[in-house]
């Protein structure tokens, strides 16, 4: 029904989407919230209610069964779909939405809950029948990937030709006061960064050691607001769609800063098997290490409280215009504090939940149209971006160096 809104995942990032949702009315006129226990959905509810005076339906699903996901849709009706569970759940909820022929947008590439690997492949394979059914789903639609990916096309569009590298910097310069915290889902959030590292090079994907080897490649990056911070190389999933999509792209890396505690806390994770993803039997019965980690690490969603400091993510973007080669920066930057007091979330879900808002209210109003699969890069950034500024991330574009080609 036009104006209906279905998110599923009610974490920090859904908590987010939920609260944004509700702070357009206009656009959002029926929200519903799903989840695998009503817990979490329940008390968003309550803050919603309570911070913007919207009422929010809550519901029980588990995403990971297609059938139960394509009664949740046919009982609300949604227009579209936002996926804010697990990345493990993107091919359940994109059959669903393919059956029910409803939009679909996500955050995060799907990852096979056995193996550490993340791909747009199985998503993109969807192309051809969301062609058919008329209907659209936006892959990976939060900062990054999601932002990131619209900046590089913004800057395409606005300044280059061509593109030929692409820096992406994310620097989290807040503080929540814990020995050890993911800022997002503990168990995705390892397996990501914990993975061989890969950056792309003249057509080829260069591996090199993750982030915790002390073979790992970094440098001091003087970030906005955030000042220098070491930076390390890590793979992320914006880079398999924006190597396709950027013609004449050369080099793209990703650099993202870690504090020496945080690796330290990986290292012996990784050496003592905490992080490991396959089952061990424990008194009997299998268990997954990472998801007993997960169990007793903090819920990403309640560092909010006490969080302070500012995080910072943009492009380093390198391209020619009739021949002349220069490089512009686009960032935005957020504060966990002014997060909290707006919505009660730190700026790490704030960032992630803003932006798949943003891109369901451009399917709504028919800004972004067409049938199939697509990334963010694909869609016209100009719209999305300022709806995204609007919602409380602007962002900034200056002039800088390129970065150097050798690092580390
Ligand atoms: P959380 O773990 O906090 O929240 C996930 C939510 O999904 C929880 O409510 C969880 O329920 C629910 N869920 C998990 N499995 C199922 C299932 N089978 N059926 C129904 N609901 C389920 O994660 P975050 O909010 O931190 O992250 C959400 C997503 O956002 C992740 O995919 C993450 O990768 C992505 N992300 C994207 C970013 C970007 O910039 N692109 C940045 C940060 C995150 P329960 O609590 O009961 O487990």
């Amino acid at each position: 029904m036009k104006g209906t809104v279905l998110i599923i995942g009610a974490g920090g990032v859904g908590s987010v989407a939920a609260h944004k949702c509700a702070m357009n009315p206009k656009v959002f006129k029926k929200i519903h919230l799903a989840s695998r226990s009503i817990t979490k959905p329940n008390a968003i509810k309550k803050d919603v209610k309570k911070r913007h005076g919207v009422n929010i339906q809550t519901h029980i699903v588990d995403a990971d069964s297609i059938a139960e996901v394509v009664a949740l849709i046919e009982r609300t009706e949604p227009e579209v779909v936002i996926n804010l569970a697990l990345p493990y759940q993107d091919l359940s909820i994109m059959e669903a939405c393919l059956k029910t022929g409803v939009h679909y947008i996500d955050t995060a590439n799907y990852e096979p809950k056995d193996e550490a690997r993340f791909e747009y492949a199985p998503q993109w394979a969807y192309r051809k029948k969301y062609e058919k059914r008329g209907i659209m789903a936006v892959l990976g639609a939060g900062f990054d990937p999601g932002v990131t990916n619209a900046y590089c096309a913004l800057l395409l569009k606005r300044y280059f030709d061509t593109i030929r590298f692409v820096d992406i910097v994310d620097a989290n310069a807040g503080s929540h006061g814990k020995s050890f915290a993911t800022n997002f889902n503990p168990e995705i959030n390892i397996r990501e960064v914990t993975q061989e590292v890969k950056h792309f090079n003249k057509g080829k994907w260069i591996i090199t050691p993750p982030i915790m080897d002390p073979k790992s490649i970094h440098f001091t990056f003087n970030y906005p607001v955030a000042g220098p911070r070491e930076s390390y190389l890590l793979y992320h999933e914006e880079m398999e769609s924006l190597a396709k999509n950027l013609p004449g792209l050369e080099r793209m890396r990703f650099w993202m800063t870690f504090g020496e505690n945080y690796l330290t806390h990986l290292r012996v994770m990784e050496s003592i098997g905490i992080s490991r993803i396959d089952p061990v039997m424990f008194e009997g019965r299998p268990i997954i290490p990472i998801q007993f980690l997960k169990a007793l690490l903090p819920d990403p969603a309640s560092l909010a409280t006490n969080y302070h400091g500012k995080a910072v993510i943009g492009c380093i973007v390198t391209g020619r215009k009739s021949k002349k080669e220069f490089t512009k920066f686009i960032y935005s930057v957020s504060d966990h504090a002014k997060c909290f007091k707006e919505v009660g979330s730190q700026a790490v879900s704030y960032t992630a939940g803003v932006p798949p808002v943003c891109a369901a209210i451009m399917i709504m109003a028919g800004v972004w149209t067409g049938a199939g699969v697509f990334n963010v890069e694909e869609l016209n950034p100009e719209p999305f971006l300022k709806s995204v500024a609007k919602n409380g991330l602007p962002y900034k574009i200056v002039d800088h160096k390129p970065l150097p080609a050798k690092i580390g």
